[in-house]
């Protein structure tokens, strides 16, 4: 479904308060920087700054189009709620943003600082990062966020010696910020393969899709289904099954670009869309994972996959152009399974 007028205002407020908590935080941390009279601690809060100007760099790309406010994907269940939960949120840092943040001891600016990465922990920016890198040129802030994270807990414990408990609050960050991110994939990814669910793909490429009939670009589709894999389970075993739908993930994913998504749509089928496609570029991409995928070896097993492209602009009604498509890719990979399998057809 196209979000709704009112929920994609709400994503758009939700993406805001992420880039106003983070915004704080950037400011914080320079004030800490300037007020550390350890050059060394001064160094270190510098550094967690500039992190967070890298997060803000993040959020500004997605705010700065215009195009992406107005259909901004879905990806909260109760958006309502989370958006509530992160104006909390920002109340909270704004008031420990307090004037003297640059004249305080060391024990004193470790607990702002984890009061401020605690507020941060929300699990809305873990599933915004799952979701939104599609969207972004940079590569997706998630890594770098659990570095953050982590060099905030181990300098915690290096100053711990000042506060002992600052150390345990220390741990407990780094748990909140690992659960919150294994909920984060949970909902949106696929366990098995990694890549994203069916419903996550769907809510990007609708976006996806909107953005490319603006700029009157063509949308790819590709549908790639595991050839006679039913032998394969019936003759190796569900576990050999799993590992070569494991591998076909993984296959997959590295021979796309960044932009493009990837998702597990059923049993052993995976979709991938392309924004920006050309017809060459999108069977020569097909071709290319088919070749890799067929060049591996499991066991005994050299399983291969079939590959329907469709290719198509977006016209008034994407949702209905965007199955449109679906559908004729679908249509391909069954001609490409009738002709024999391991081969595309466009
Ligand atoms: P075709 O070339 O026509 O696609 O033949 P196929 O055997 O691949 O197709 P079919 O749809 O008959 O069988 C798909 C099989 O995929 C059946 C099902 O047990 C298996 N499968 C689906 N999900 C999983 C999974 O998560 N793990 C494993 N091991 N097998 C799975
Ligand atoms: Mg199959
Ligand atoms: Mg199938």
């Amino acid at each position: 479904m196209p979000p709704e007028p009112q929920t994609a205002q709400t994503m758009f407020e939700i993406v805001m308060l992420c880039f106003k908590l983070d915004e704080h935080a950037h400011k914080a941390y320079r004030e800490l920087a300037r007020g550390a009279a350890d050059p060394e601690l001064s160094r270190f809060w510098q550094g967690m700054a500039a992190e967070e100007f890298e997060h803000l760099q993040f959020w500004s790309q997605i705010l700065e189009q215009p195009a992406q406010l107005e259909t901004l994907p879905q990806v909260f269940s109760q958006p309502a709620e989370i958006l509530r939960e992160l104006r909390e949120s920002l109340e909270k840092v704004q008031a420990l943003m307090q004037p003297g943040c640059d004249n305080l001891t060391v024990e004193e600016s470790f607990t702002l600082a984890y009061r401020l990465e605690f507020y941060m922990l929300h699990p809305a920016f873990p599933v915004l990062f799952s979701l939104l890198c599609f969207l972004v040129e940079t590569s997706c802030p998630d890594k770098a966020y659990e570095q953050h994270i982590q060099s905030f807990v181990a300098a915690l414990s290096r100053y711990g010696r000042v506060s002992p408990p600052l150390e345990l609050l220390g741990e407990t960050l780094e748990r909140l910020w690992k659960e919150n991110r294994r909920l984060a994939l949970q909902a949106t990814r696929d366990a098995l393969t990694g890549c994203l669910n069916r419903q996550a793909f769907m809510e990007i490429a609708q976006h996806l899709s909107l953005l490319a009939r603006r700029k009157g670009e063509k949308v790819g589709i590709l549908m790639i289904d595991l050839d006679h894999f039913k032998k394969v389970n019936d003759t190796w075993g569900h576990q050999v099954g799993d590992q070569v739908l494991r591998a076909s993930g993984r296959v997959i994913r590295s021979g796309l670009r960044a932009s493009d998504v990837v998702a597990r749509y059923g049993g052993e089928e995976f979709i991938v869309l392309m924004p920006d496609a050309h017809q060459q570029v999108a069977v020569q991409v097909a071709n290319r994972i088919r070749e890799a995928f067929a060049a591996q070896h499991f066991e005994n097993v050299h399983p291969t996959l079939s590959v329907g492209v469709a290719l198509g602009l977006m016209e008034e009604n994407v949702e209905d152009c965007l199955f449109e498509l679906i559908r004729q890719a679908d249509m391909k990979l069954y001609q490409a399974k009738q002709a024999g399998r391991n081969r595309v057809v466009c």
